[in-house]
């Protein structure tokens, strides 16, 4: 491996020009000729055919070469040059917004030309919107063109000549063994650079083009490898930090047992399995790192609690954090209820409440005297001192900000002025399809919650026209009739968080007018939390009928006796998103139905959302569509993510890809890791920090 030729400050001896394409070139972060040979095609441009214009589609790119038969310059009223062209089997429109004199002098009629650009659909007809215009009748590229990522004032061409000349001097190399690329099935190193920077003229141009070639797959496949090994090193590296280990109490009276006792259900075995693989995890003497997965609904909550019980058994503080007031509030409720007549105090702490009641919270954390931390981002404040905590949970973790998560950990990696840390468990319901598991969670460990509670009726889904409001407005009144309760959720507003008042307000207003008979709620994020949390606590004893509210229920909150939602401009929500709504229903005994009100004319994307919601509830199938119509870096619900680091994989369309290079990953650091250093050295430089928080 040669190591970066970092360019010297001080030493500037060559001309100017040349200096600055460096520059540039450091500007897209290419500065060793190894950065150049990685530096591929964002696409390719196939200018190896003249194509008669009868044959030129909108939306695709065209190459013809045609004579002038009309052009025209006008000033009024807009300033635009237009030009229609023939060959022998059609013409074409040709069209400038801005022009100089020079590209009128090129359109007289008669002279012939090579032109190209995209072809689109005009109002006379086809026409190409500021094409390239050259000389007719020159010697065509034998292959496709490749088209790089640049940066502004760096033309194609001077990319093109920096990494040819980089191809000539680095020797491509193969990081991994010619035995293991042979049974992948897998091109050489050398081979797929060489194709994807030089095309020749004989290579599926389409496989190319759409990223299917052999060619990308090997370039895909390496940066797969690369990842999983660098995630598989970022774990190692933690297990050799120290945790307290927790042992599991194994007496009949342990905190843990008497919970499950005093429980009116008994786990299922889905909880069962994944409370003794977090059990087992705390035994260690080196943090847990474990993602709890499970659908909503699918009782994440009661395997936390048991989890924190078996961490205060065994002697330490645990701290639960949620990322809204509303849920942590309700874990507070729930945890208090499970855990106070075990003898156990849970304490309460988010950014609203009291000073003095913060004082009072705070005492209690730094004194010991607090075993169970409940509440929000408050939690990871500067201020708060734990006495000795052992244990962190993170519910809905997707929720928090990558930033958030990280103080989160160094939060815990700081405490204590001993030289362990704690353990940490996350939650989310946002289940992710396998391979994406496999790459942004793969140097955690995962437990799923396969399978819901016994008892829980499906949801029956109904997709309403906004037109047939009153239709539904029936059925809401209906359900208030025979004891049920109702959500009624309100459209987001993007642009506007008053707006997003304004439509939850109004609406609260129009329902209280339509349902004389019945008790109408609201709640949004703007409602102090003491409010909200009474609001709240009126719709879970069955005082309010009908809860109106912005998204803030979206995650988490339990009220099994609610069994009628209405989501308005259900076009609106992601696809996750409507996902988590819905599960708020289906909790208890009664039927449930899940109202879709939507805004007709759909979008194309918006009428596959709301389709597949409903064709399933399966959220691991929802998890699926949304990854296909959304892709990785937005289900993630993070620009920051790890996948997103991925240059050239594509995680929703390289799913097998990713299944070998994580067994190649593991069959590798168990026996070649002399293979890993090279291969992360020549894939990873300088990228380590950003993969993982
Ligand atoms: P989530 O995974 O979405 O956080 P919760 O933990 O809120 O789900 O659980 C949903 C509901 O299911 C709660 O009312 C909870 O008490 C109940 N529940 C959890 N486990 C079981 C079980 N094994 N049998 C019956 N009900 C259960
Ligand atoms: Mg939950």
């Amino acid at each position: 491996m040669a190591t970066a030729q970092r360019p010297s400050a001080k030493v500037s001896v060559r001309p100017k020009a040349v200096a600055t394409t460096k520059q540039k070139l450091e500007r897209l972060g290419l500065i060793s000729a190894h950065d150049l040979i990685l530096h591929l095609p964002l696409r390719y441009e196939d200018e190896t055919e003249i194509m008669p214009i009868a044959t030129l589609r909108p939306g695709r790119s065209a190459q013809i070469e045609a004579t002038v038969i009309r052009s025209d310059a006008s000033y009024q009223p807009r300033r635009q040059l237009t030009a229609v062209v023939q060959d022998d089997t059609g013409e074409i429109g040709l069209r400038w917004l801005t022009f100089y004199p020079n590209q009128q002098q090129q359109m007289q009629v008669g002279r012939r030309w090579r032109i190209r650009g995209e072809v689109r659909g005009g109002m006379h007809g086809y026409e190409i919107i500021h094409p390239k215009v050259t000389v007719a009748d020159s010697v065509l590229p034998a292959a496709l063109t490749p088209v790089y990522p640049t940066t502004e004032g760096l033309s194609q061409p001077s990319l093109r000549k920096a990494i040819g000349q980089a191809l000539e001097k680095v020797e491509l190399n193969d990081t991994l063994e010619p035995e293991l690329v042979k049974r992948l099935g897998l091109q050489s190193f050398g081979e797929a650079i060489r194709t994807l920077h030089a095309p020749t003229p004989d290579m599926d141009a389409l496989a190319l083009i759409e990223h299917t070639h052999p060619s990308w797959l090997r370039i895909k496949f390496d940066e797969l490898l690369a990842q999983q090994l660098s995630l598989a090193a970022a774990r190692d590296a933690r297990r050799s930090l120290r945790s307290k280990s927790l042992k599991a109490n194994p007496k009949p009276d342990s905190l843990c047992a008497r919970l499950l006792k005093s429980l009116p259900f008994s786990l299922t075995p889905a909880q069962q399995r994944v409370a003794s693989e977090i059990s087992a995890d705390l035994e260690r003497e080196f943090p847990m790192y474990r993602l709890l997965q499970g659908d909503v609904g699918s009782g994440k909550t009661i395997v936390a609690a048991l989890a924190a019980l078996q961490a205060i058994d065994a002697g330490v503080q645990v701290a639960l954090m949620a990322p809204t007031e509303i849920l942590a509030e309700q874990h507070f409720q729930k945890l208090k209820m499970w855990c106070e007549p075990l003898g156990i105090e849970v304490c309460w702490l988010t950014g609203s409440i009291t000073l003095k009641a913060r004082k009072i919270a705070n005492a209690a954390i730094s004194s010991g005297s607090a075993r169970l931390v409940v509440g929000t981002q408050a939690l990871i404040q500067e201020t708060v001192e734990f006495f000795d905590l052992g244990l962190v949970i993170v519910d809905e973790q997707h929720r928090f900000g990558v930033a958030q998560r990280l103080s989160l950990s160094k939060k815990g990696e700081e405490i204590s002025g001993d030289d362990w840390i704690p353990h940490q468990l996350t939650m989310s319901a946002t289940p992710i399809p396998r391979t994406l598991a496999m790459t942004f969670y793969a140097d955690l460990e995962v437990s799923s919650i396969d399978t819901l509670p016994p008892g829980r009726t499906p949801v029956v889904t109904k997709l309403i026209s906004n037109e047939r409001r009153d239709e539904v407005l029936g059925h809401v009144a209906q359900a208030c009739a025979t004891g049920q309760q109702v959500y009624w959720v309100c459209p987001l507003v993007q642009e506007s968080e008053s707006l997003d008042l304004q439509t939850a307000v109004d609406t609260h207003l129009a329902l209280t007018e339509a349902l004389p008979d019945y008790t109408v709620g609201l709640v949004h994020g703007q409602l102090p939390t003491a409010e909200k949390a009474a609001v709240m606590k009126a719709f879970r004893e069955a005082h309010i009928n009908v809860l109106v509210s912005t998204t803030v229920i979206e995650v988490g909150v339990d009220v099994p006796n609610a069994s009628l939602m209405v989501i308005e401009h259900a076009e609106r929500f992601g696809l996750a998103q409507l996902h988590q709504l819905r599960g708020r229903v289906g909790r208890g005994v009664a039927k449930s139905v899940c109202v879709l009100l939507f805004q007709t004319p759909l979008s194309m994307l918006a009428r596959q959302r709301l389709r597949a919601m409903y064709e399933t509830q399966d959220g691991f199938e929802i998890a699926q569509r949304d990854l296909d119509l959304r892709g990785p870096g937005e289900l993630l619900g993070s620009k920051q993510s790890g996948v997103t680091l991925l240059r050239f994989a594509d995680l929703a369309a390289d799913g097998g890809l990713v299944v070998a290079a994580r067994q190649a990953a593991i069959e590798l650091r168990a026996t070649a890791p002399h293979i890993v250093e090279r291969h992360l050295a020549r894939w990873m430089r300088g990228r380590e920090d950003f993969l993982r928080s």
